[in-house]
């Protein structure tokens, strides 16, 4: 489903992708570990179309510089930055998305009771605390149940209600096959249920089985 090879991005002179490779098979839920800095996010921008770069990327068979919005389309992506419009109410938001992604907007409306955002309808996203906003950027990505998940820090920053909640949904979509990759800079119970692991590290990953000891101390922080 998704095949990155020899993957390098630099900005200026620093290389934050140096030869990075990594294959998915559809279905499969994958996380990858890495502290602040290491290049998840910058690697996400890549697969997205957002930036260019050097080597391949393969999408379900589409490269995202050549078919960026075909890959788009594919991809329900959580940015770690919240890319909603500040100004639009909750509702809104929702209804939006749901017309772009063709579905209807019932759906996105019943992933937001289960996120416990269901009271928050009428308010501006711009009204929302930090943790809220990070919910509904879930329920924006993950709603229209899209072929390929890609969720930069999904609950990093969530109290542990709110990130179990979000836990729970991300399982049931696994239990549908959709195949879910997500980032994040901590330690999360999330390691037990993704099936298969990586620590970003000098810009490449590395498998969290064989990875040893000293390079995970250092990636990951508890
Ligand atoms: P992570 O998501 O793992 O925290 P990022 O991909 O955001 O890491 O950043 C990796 C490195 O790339 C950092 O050193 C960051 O400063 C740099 N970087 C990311 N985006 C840009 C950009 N647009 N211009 C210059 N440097 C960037
Ligand atoms: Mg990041």
């Amino acid at each position: 489903m998704i095949e990155i090879s020899h993957l390098r991005k630099s900005f200026g002179t620093t290389d934050v992708l140096s030869g990075l490779d990594l294959s998915i098979n559809a279905g499969e839920l994958v996380v990858l570990l890495g502290p602040n800095g290491s290049g998840k996010s910058t690697l996400f921008r890549c697969m997205m179309g957002l930036i260019d770069y050097d080597g391949q990327i393969s999408i379900d068979g589409l490269s995202p510089l050549t078919h960026g919005k075909a890959v788009r389309k594919e991809i329900g992506f959580m940015p770690q930055q919240c890319g909603l419009h500040l100004d639009m109410t909750v509702d809104e938001t929702l209804e939006f998305y749901a017309l772009i992604r063709k579905q209807s907007s019932e759906h996105a409306f019943r992933l937001l009771e289960q996120v416990n955002l269901g009271s928050t309808r009428t308010m501006k996203v711009g009204e929302l605390s930090g943790g809220m906003r990070q919910r509904l950027s879930y329920v924006v990505a993950a709603f229209a149940r899209p072929k390929v998940l890609i969720l930069d820090e999904p609950i990093s920053n969530l109290d542990r209600e709110s990130q179990s909640l979000i836990l729970s949904h991300l399982l049931a979509l696994h239990e549908e096959k959709i195949t879910i990759l997500l980032s994040t800079h901590l330690k999360h119970d999330m390691l037990d249920v993704a099936d298969r692991s990586f620590v970003m590290s000098e810009g490449r990953l590395w498998d969290t089985v064989t990875a040893d000891t000293y390079a995970m101390e250092g990636a990951m922080q508890s």
